[in-house]
């Protein structure tokens, strides 16, 4: 097959910064991440953004099957000759934001997500994944190398976040690789990064999903002010009632939201819901 470049330009292809459309071409990276993804030859791979198809090859020959959501339809003759003879590979045109992912995974069972996101939508597009996804084993998404320190991040550091907390509780988080920029077509104006999110393992339980969202919320309100003036003003409590559940849960006094590590934020949310303050 011809350089994937040459393929672009002979189908006439005008990138789309407005769909974050940077390519990559490298094989030795496309395998990297598809190892990374730990697939195999009974993985359903979920990937979002088919873009010239290089990373649904990857996958398409180690996985036992395929499937790619793309919003851009001019791909579609690329695709057809940058996948032919991927018959285990199948590209839906689709914006995956309005993709019913319920119908999807009764149709797909287990599956894992393996995608070079498309950078103006990783967060809404992770969050689906954490908040919806019942039968998702993994995530490995190429990310912005700040973001990836982000997902990945501890409590107490400057990067640590409601998403990392979010990210937590559904499981382990570990950034595989960073990758240049300079490996990317066209080239960004960052570096990035793999993140392997494995769903099977860590992660934590809590009374309540949406009172853990809730506090997580509540909790990086507003990092200047002190966690009890957060809860405060959030759930409409007195000081009192606000200094005796942190004590309960062993916060010290003056704390910030941002020094709880993602369980403590799930201790903290359990007794909230528990009390009924939080419905
Ligand atoms: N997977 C390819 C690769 O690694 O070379 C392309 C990655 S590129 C960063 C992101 C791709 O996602 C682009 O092809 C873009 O058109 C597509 N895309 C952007 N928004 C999307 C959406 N909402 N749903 C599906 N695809 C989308």
């Amino acid at each position: 097959m011809d350089d994937l470049r040459s393929v672009l330009l002979r189908h006439g292809f005008s990138f789309k910064k407005q769909f974050g459309q940077n390519f990559l071409t490298d094989t030795n990276l496309l395998k990297a991440i598809v190892a990374d993804a730990g697939v195999d030859e009974n993985t359903t791979a979920l990937e979002i953004g088919t873009g010239a198809g290089a990373l649904t090859r990857a996958l398409a020959e180690r996985a036992k099957r395929v499937i790619s959501f793309e919003i851009d339809r001019t791909l579609q003759p690329v695709l057809a000759e940058t996948l032919s003879g991927c018959d285990n590979a199948e590209v839906r045109f689709q914006d995956f934001a309005k993709c019913d992912l319920t119908a999807l995974e009764r149709e797909l069972g287990e599956y894992a997500v393996v995608a070079n996101l498309p950078y103006y939508v990783t967060t809404p597009i992770l969050m689906r994944f954490v908040e919806e996804g019942k039968k998702c084993r993994s995530l490995t998404i190429m990310v912005q190398e700040e973001v990836a320190r982000r997902f990945c991040a501890v409590e107490g550091t400057e990067d640590y976040g409601a998403v990392t907390a979010a990210l937590a509780r559904r499981g382990s988080c570990r950034i595989t690789r960073t990758v240049p920029r300079t490996l990317f077509t066209p080239r960004p104006n960052v570096d990035s990064a793999v993140v392997h999110v494995d769903f099977t393992a860590g992660g934590f339980e809590v009374l309540n999903e949406k009172a853990f969202r809730e506090t997580v919320r509540a909790a990086f309100l507003s990092r200047r002010k002190t966690l009890e003036n957060n809860l405060i003003a959030v759930f409409r409590l007195s000081r009192e009632e606000a200094k005796q559940i942190l004590a309960e849960v062993g916060v010290q006094e003056g704390a910030r939201g941002e020094t709880l590590s993602p369980v403590r934020l799930g201790a903290l949310s359990d007794l909230l819901f528990a009390k009924g303050i939080i419905k």
